[in-house]
């Protein structure tokens, strides 16, 4: 249990299901002193369901706020904040975890409103996201305070055919959050990301349209991550002292590194 993150709060989107979710049982685990949880994802009954599931394990330690938000809406990500209760505006920790690939296509097929999903969605979001956070950040103390932990992929650091549009938005997450580090170097606002390879979650059967059996076979013969990997390392970094950044981690399940 990481002292450093009791009584904090902390912001997850796409909590509704794999890593995110993971990621949101994991710091309510991992903390329960009067940690408090947003929950953001756009199925807000799931997420009012797994808000329930995590106040049934942890107790009272931990308040959990379920919150509808499409972070790809830039409008709905500028009335994140101001609409929370104010008990939850003051962010401490912002997980960037929302995203998806859509489409297993070629560049050259690939559908344009597939293309604007997961730019919007994986770029624009998690940009509008950060600059949200950020203005609570920069109000705290005398230099700013507080964490932003983005989730990039191996996508983002290296191309493969039938992904060029998911890799690009995963490079893209990746430089910003490179470039954002250095303008936050000497304040007390970490960035930090983690990049997951293959990780058994709804992400294959959203990229295969809701095909099950198609979604499946990715996994066939090889034995990819959890969540539950992912989230450990995402809390793992939030928890550590404020003078260590985890800057940029690579998690892969043995059969893929
Ligand atoms: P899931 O499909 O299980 O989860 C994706 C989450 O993102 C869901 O909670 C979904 O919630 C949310 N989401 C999607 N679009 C939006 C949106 N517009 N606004 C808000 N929330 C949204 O996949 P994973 O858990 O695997 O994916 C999580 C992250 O990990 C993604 O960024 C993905 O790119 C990355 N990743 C995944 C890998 C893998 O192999 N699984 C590998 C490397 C990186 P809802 O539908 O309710 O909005």
């Amino acid at each position: 249990m990481s002292k450093r993150l009791e009584g904090k709060t902390v912001v997850v989107t796409g909590a509704s299901s794999g890593i995110g979710k993971a990621t949101a049982v994991e710091f309510a685990r991992t903390s329960p002193k009067n940690l408090k949880l947003i929950l953001t994802a756009r199925r807000i009954d799931t997420l009012k369901q797994i808000a329930e599931e995590i106040k049934k394990e942890v107790g009272e330690g931990v308040k959990v706020l379920p919150v509808q938000l499409d972070v790809s809406k830039p409008e709905q990500v500028r009335n994140f904040i101001p609409n929370l209760p104010k008990e939850f505006q003051e962010i401490d920790v912002l997980v960037n975890n929302a995203g998806l690939v859509k489409g297993v296509d070629k560049a050259g097929d690939i559908k344009e409103e597939d293309i604007e999903t997961m730019m919007l969605t994986n770029v624009n979001g998690l940009i509008n996201m950060t600059q949200a956070c950020l203005q609570v950040f920069r109000k705290r103390g005398e230099s700013g305070q507080g964490d932003i932990i983005n989730i990039g992929s191996i996508a983002g650091r290296m191309g493969y055919p039938g992904g060029s549009i998911y890799c690009a938005t995963k490079a893209a997450v990746r430089t910003f959050t490179e470039a954002i580090r250095m303008e936050l170097i000497a304040t007390r606002i970490r960035v930090m990301e983690i990049d997951p390879g293959q990780v058994e979650t709804e992400f294959s059967v959203v990229r295969f349209g809701g095909d099950k059996a198609k979604a499946d076979k990715v996994y066939e013969g090889v034995t990819p991550l959890t969540p539950d990997d992912i989230a450990e390392t995402v809390v793992f970094a939030a928890g550590r002292p404020e003078n260590v950044v985890i800057a940029d981690m690579l998690v892969y399940p043995n059969h893929q590194g």
